[in-house]
């Protein structure tokens, strides 16, 4: 057997290393870590697009408001598509112990929010048109 400290060989029935002076220690079986029963970890990727598209499609709802109208019916194309993935991501993270779930919940409300301001600018543009054109 060997010396964990400094690799000597030790022979058997002797307690310190000769080299290093390290105790000996009795070989013990390594205690191999024990492995959950879990699936392998993936991340819950239809949520993290729900929220992506969200963060997306809320920047399009923002910018709209300044620069250009139709980035708002982008926006409101986006946030529902972004919507439908973060429910579908929701409900996949009940079923991965909560993987996902607050990317999921981050992209329902930046997608529902972006629908919100994206329709909003849609209302006041069309309202300042109409002023406008009567
Ligand atoms: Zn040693």
């Amino acid at each position: 057997m060997f010396c964990k400290s400094c690799g000597a060989q030790i022979d058997e029935g002797q307690t310190v290393c000769p080299n290093c002076g390290t105790p000996v220690q009795p070989d013990q079986p390594v205690p191999q870590p024990v492995q959950p029963q879990q699936p392998v970890h993936q991340p819950n990727k239809m949520a993290v697009n729900g929220l992506v598209l969200g963060c997306i499609s809320i920047a399009f709802a923002v910018i709209s408001w300044f620069v250009l109208w139709w980035l708002s019916v982008a926006a409101i194309v986006m946030g529902i598509v972004g919507t439908v993935l973060s429910a579908v991501g929701l409900s996949r993270s009940n079923h991965m112990q909560g993987s996902g779930k607050g990317a999921a919940i981050g992209g329902l409300v930046t997608s529902i929010l972006a629908v919100v301001v994206a329709i909003i600018a849609l209302i006041v543009l069309f309202t300042v048109l109409a002023a406008a054109l009567s």
